[in-house]
């Protein structure tokens, strides 16, 4: 059973419905309040996808779906790396308001070397939304714009968040018994 690798429930359901609902209207009174009209919303895969399926319900101005699956590679004790692409936005951003999902930022290596990549592009703005944060465990000088949850250094799994590709489907965000990941390596 996958309840057996899980050493707690971190955020229940309906915290997290509650966290959404909150982000959802800040974006959108964000946006609103500089009047402009559409942004495309680009979720990070795979990680993101459940989040930022939740959250577009939560946003009012009106609003383009797109995703991006990128892996980052280099080393993680540096804010360098370089970003694989494994699947690129389908929509062209140049002079697009884009709003950028991620499931969490941990070391920040990969939103950077996302962000780099995107702003390469000239979008007229990139702002960064985050359901989890782990400010603790930054390397990368990036913060979320918007941010859901601060957590400390807890390896977590649940509502898209994976370790070696399970437990995304859980409806809450657990915190994996360390014994899993340590009898994985
Ligand atoms: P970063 O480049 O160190 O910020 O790592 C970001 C990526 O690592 C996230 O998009 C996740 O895929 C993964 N990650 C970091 N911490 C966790 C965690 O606690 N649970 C699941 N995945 C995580």
């Amino acid at each position: 059973m996958l309840k057996d690798d899980l050493a707690g429930v971190l955020f229940t359901e309906e915290e997290i419905a509650e966290k959404v609902a909150a982000l959802g209207a800040r974006i959108s009174a964000f946006y609103a309040g500089q009047g402009i009209g559409e942004i495309v919303v680009a979720g990070v895969l795979r990680g993101a996808s459940v989040f930022t399926s939740d959250l577009i319900r939560r946003i009012s101005v009106p609003l383009v779906l797109d995703f991006i699956d990128a892996v980052s590679y280099g080393k993680s004790s540096t804010s360098r790396g370089t970003v694989r692409i494994m699947k690129d936005l389908s929509e062209d951003i140049f002079d697009k308001h884009v709003l950028v999902v991620e499931d969490i930022v941990d070391t920040g290596v990969t939103l950077q070397c996302l962000v780099n990549l995107l702003w390469a592009r000239k979008p007229r703005s990139l702002h960064l939304c985050s359901f989890l944060n782990k400010p603790s465990r930054r390397k990368a000088q990036i913060e979320p714009d918007f941010s859901g949850f601060d957590i400390q250094g807890d390896f977590v799994v649940g509502y898209g968040l994976d370790f070696a590709g399970k437990y995304r489907q859980l409806p809450y965000i657990a915190i994996l018994n360390p014994s899993v990941y340590e009898s994985a390596t």
